[in-house]
């Protein structure tokens, strides 16, 4: 993510008054940290608000886009689609570098110093909360050949069916060569 497109919410005007601020934007590219960011197709839209009252910051949002995946069989890249929810309560303390997350029993508190929030940690959190585990270019994927690494979707190396119908002669020939 380019320092540019970083999603950010200004909390000036609600930071001692309660009230409600809204903000929106796209990202591309990619969404999260170097390293284990998530490749994106296209853009992926996110929108949040955050309510004060009495001195406590609920940070609501959502963000939708698409993923690019691996297909756990064959290894394409296969788009993904996520629409994600997100809701953190959060306290202002001003000194405090970016965002910083306090784990309580009963609710996480996020802690932030600065009237002009990040929003990428809660943005990357949500989405890669939401993705599945494993994704499949389409139900019926062939996979690669075990063989020949060859994708089974687009030729026909032949191997799959070889192997099937020789396993029972390679297990005889591996007996008789034992006995002989
Ligand atoms: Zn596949
Ligand atoms: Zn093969």
């Amino acid at each position: 993510m380019d320092l540019r497109t970083i999603p950010r919410i200004h909390l000036a005007a609600i930071l001692t008054e309660p009230g409600t601020k809204s903000a929106e934007g796209v990202l591309s590219g990619s969404l999260g940290p170097e390293g284990r960011a998530i490749p994106l197709v296209g853009e992926a839209g996110w929108k949040v608000t955050v309510t004060q009252t009495g001195g406590e910051f609920w940070l609501s949002g959502e963000i939708h886009g698409t993923a690019l995946m691996e297909c756990r069989r064959c290894l394409k890249p296969t788009p993904v689609p996520v629409h994600a929810y997100f809701q953190h309560l959060l306290r202002y303390q001003p000194g405090v570098e970016g965002v910083k997350l306090v784990e309580e029993p009963e609710e996480d508190l996020y802690y932030f110093g600065e009237p002009e929030l990040d929003l990428s940690g809660f943005l990357y959190q949500a989405f890669a909360l939401e993705m599945p585990l494993t994704a499949l270019c389409h139900p019926e994927c062939a996979g690669l050949c075990p063989v020949c690494g060859a994708d089974l979707n687009e030729t026909d190396c032949g191997h799959a069916v070889e192997t099937e119908r020789n396993a029972p002669f390679l297990a005889l020939e591996g007996l008789l060569k034992e006995l002989g």
